[in-house]
């Protein structure tokens, strides 16, 4: 066994509706976490995916409504940080504005808005679009680092549109950034201690590695990182 990427394969007995009530095996696999140990789970439906939710209403009913991160909202109606943190207030990026968020998650919080446009199909979501809105969050993340040293944790998170979670449709990302670290930024600490004590090594250099001899995963290295594909997604 892989003792990398471990996955456990397994089937369950059933008289299958689909197949005239004969007996039937279907299969499905557990794969653990390499890192964290946390499992998921890894299945064939026979059911088609749900069709792609109808947004358009969505949409129609949130430009009726006010939108504080429209061009003509956001300067008289979102925050501003602290001139000794952010003199200017707000950072600009080319497309991208990040100011304060009003709901904070941590003790510095931004919200990075893409654009000044009200609603982005996820299809026009281009690559300038998505690096001056990242830029933008790299640049608060910069900033929080330079003003107060002792910030530990840091995530970058966005929920797309309402059906995802977003409050809403105007596109926006999260920057959170603390002296306590998420749980699943907990978990990930405590996988790389405990690796590092058990194999005398990091963890990350050994699983990009690891994915890079498979080619099932990996993407791409571009400069200082490493992309690709998750092995289990956390399900359970
Ligand atoms: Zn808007």
């Amino acid at each position: 066994m892989d003792t990398f990427f471990k996955r456990i394969q397994s089937k369950t007995r059933l008289f299958n509706p689909l197949k005239d009530f004969s007996l039937d095996e279907i299969p499905f696999e557990i794969r653990y976490d390499p890192l964290t140990g946390e499992t998921g789970r890894v299945f064939d439906t026979p059911y088609r995916p749900p069709d792609r939710p109808d947004i358009a209403e969505i949409i129609q009913r949130s430009r009726e409504m006010f939108c504080p991160f429209c061009p003509e909202a956001l300067e008289k109606s979102t925050p501003l940080f602290p001139k000794e943190f952010i003199p200017e207030g707000r950072i600009k990026q080319g497309n991208a504005t990040l100011i304060p968020n009003l709901i904070p998650f941590d003790t510095y919080a931004g919200v990075s808005i893409l654009s000044a446009e009200h609603y982005i199909g996820i299809e026009d979501l281009s690559p300038e679009i998505m690096r001056d809105a990242f830029s933008a969050a790299l640049q608060f993340i910069q900033k929080v680092v330079g003003f107060d040293p002792e910030i530990q944790f840091f995530s970058i998170n966005w929920n797309y549109m309402p059906p995802s979670g977003s409050s809403l449709v105007h596109p926006h990302l999260q920057v959170n950034c603390g002296y306590i670290p998420t749980n699943h930024q907990r978990i990930q600490i405590e996988g790389c201690k405990r690796y590092l004590k058990e194999n005398g090594k990091s963890f990350w250099q050994d699983f990009i590695n690891a994915e890079k001899e498979r080619k099932e995963r990996y993407i791409a290295e571009i400069g200082p990182t490493f992309w690709v594909m998750s092995f289990s997604v956390i399900s359970d």
